[in-house]
Parts: structure tokens; sequence; C-alpha cells
């Protein structure tokens, strides 16, 4: 999702995620949410918004840093509302243009977004291995291997 206003391009840029692993961080990306979170992090159990990164074995001994409170997964389990929806949407609401790319575009409500996003004015962008379920609200699709055409697609928004 991106706008071009008075920023530059990369500022705006936000990139929403279901994977709970660092690959994107690993490869560099910035401005990333992990809504269904994030395996590298814990949560406090008392306090939503207490998050941090922790490596070893969680167990009943592990305590929350900031409150010392017990600890979860920072991972959205099954029926759990996915994280940061607050801000996604406010970013739907503003993007110019929404890209979704490599996903099978069924689970919801990540799947949603695309249309989220058309219905507030943006340009919708899939970069895709295999033509998804037609979708009004997509306005261009562009098929081939997320490795070929998201470098390429990268090369033009810049
Ligand atoms: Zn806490």
């Amino acid at each position: 999702m991106h706008s071009p206003n008075s920023r530059s391009a990369c500022d705006r840029f936000l990139l929403v995620t279901q994977n709970v692993d660092d690959l994107h961080e690993r490869a560099g990306s910035k401005r990333v949410l992990h809504m269904h979170g994030d395996l590298m992090k814990l949560r406090c159990m008392n306090h939503p918004d207490h998050e941090f990164m922790f490596k070893g074995e969680e167990t009943l001994e592990t305590k929350c840093p900031f409150c010392g409170a017990g600890t979860r997964p920072d991972i959205v389990f099954f029926e759990e509302v996915p994280l940061y929806m607050e801000m996604i949407q406010d970013a739907l609401r503003e993007c110019d243009e929404f890209v979704y790319i490599g996903t099978s575009s069924v689970v919801y409500p990540a799947a949603g977004f695309k249309n989220f996003a058309k219905r507030f004015g943006a340009k919708v962008t899939c970069l895709n291995l295999e033509i998804p379920a037609h979708d009004p609200d997509t306005d261009v699709f562009v098929q081939g291997k997320a490795t070929e055409i998201v470098p390429k697609w990268c090369e033009e928004f810049k």
C-alpha cells in the first residue's frame, strides 16, 4: 500500500503480512505489520501492548519484563482477532494503491482488504503465480513467480 504524496513513497509504504516468521525483516523490508503475530516475540497476558523479543524456551516461569505477569506467544490463535486491524484499516482508507502478492486470497479478514481499499478509491493490483478467483475490485493482475514479478513491479513503483 502506498501513496506518493508529499513524503517519499517508501515513507508511506506499509507491508501487512500473515506470515509469523521474520523473513520480511531479514530481507530488509521496513514498516512490516505481522497481523497474525511474530514468532520471535512474546506478549504479556495482562497487557496486550506489552510485547518483547524473546529467545529460548517459554515456560510458566517466563514473566513480562514490564509488569511481571505471565506471557504467551505473540501469535494470533484460531478465533482471535488479528493484530493491528485499526492501523490496517486506516492505511487501507488512505492508500492510493493496494497490492496483494502471492496469496490465495481466501483467508479473511485479509482477503477483504482489496475490496475495502477499492471502496476508498485505491487502485488494486495482484501479483500472483495463479490467477485468483474473479474479483471485480482487482484492476491489474500480473502473473508470475513473486521472485520475478515483484522486483519488476518495485522498479516501476519508484
Ligand atoms: Zn506486562
